[in-house]
């Protein structure tokens, strides 16, 4: 889903020099643990799941905490970028999934939800009867090479996932047949959102 990500909280103001020194102890060998320089860390996780109404940024699935643990994942990896390990535009709240897919991969095409041009329609289709994410051909050559490495790099068709999609998309629909489920209303508490808008 796209994201609308609010100005930066002032418990990261001090992301700059956090960044740096993190970036000099990885230099020197050492293996610093970056989240002990946020003194709000339950704060920048609630924060973060407020942007996604608790949803991995990157999948989507719902409820992070009891379905797929919750973690913090860094678009651009500390591993290769450690100057940017604080910097808020870098974070989002992720499933243990999307973040094991990943790992440190990172291509510059990679598609960022909070990025202004991002729309879901513009690069993806869903295959509602298998529940794969497809490449949307009628993008750009561009758009279709940035859809195909997303999917790739978080694996969003890997792991049993698109029969995971599939199964939700069914139940939905069974749900809002018998009107125990409002999709609009709803919209919220459902995983995948990206196929009920
Ligand atoms: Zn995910």
């Amino acid at each position: 889903m796209k994201l609308t990500r609010p100005p930066k909280p002032a418990y990261l103001d001090g992301y700059k020099e956090w960044g740096r020194k993190y970036a000099l102890k990885k230099q020197q060998g050492l293996k610093p643990k970056w989240h002990k320089k946020i003194k709000q860390w339950e704060r920048l996780k609630k924060d973060l799941a407020e942007l996604t109404a608790d949803h991995c940024s990157f999948c989507d699935s719902y409820p992070l905490a009891a379905k797929n643990k919750q973690t913090i994942e860094h678009f651009r990896p500390r591993s290769s970028y450690p100057k940017l390990a604080y910097v808020w535009h870098n974070l989002f709240l992720c499933c243990e999934t999307c973040q094991t897919a990943k790992g440190d991969d990172f291509k510059k095409n990679l598609l960022k939800p909070d990025a202004e041009e991002y729309e879901f329609n513009r690069y993806f289709i869903v295959n509602f009867k298998t529940g794969d994410i497809e490449v949307n051909t009628r993008g750009s050559k561009k758009d279709q090479e940035r859809a195909k490495i997303t999917i790739r790099i978080y694996g969003l068709n890997s792991y049993g996932r698109p029969k995971a999609r599939a199964d939700h998309y069914n139940w939905v629909k069974n749900q809002v047949r018998k009107k125990k489920l409002n999709k609009d209303k709803d919209i919220d508490i459902l995983s995948y959102r990206f196929m009920f808008v």
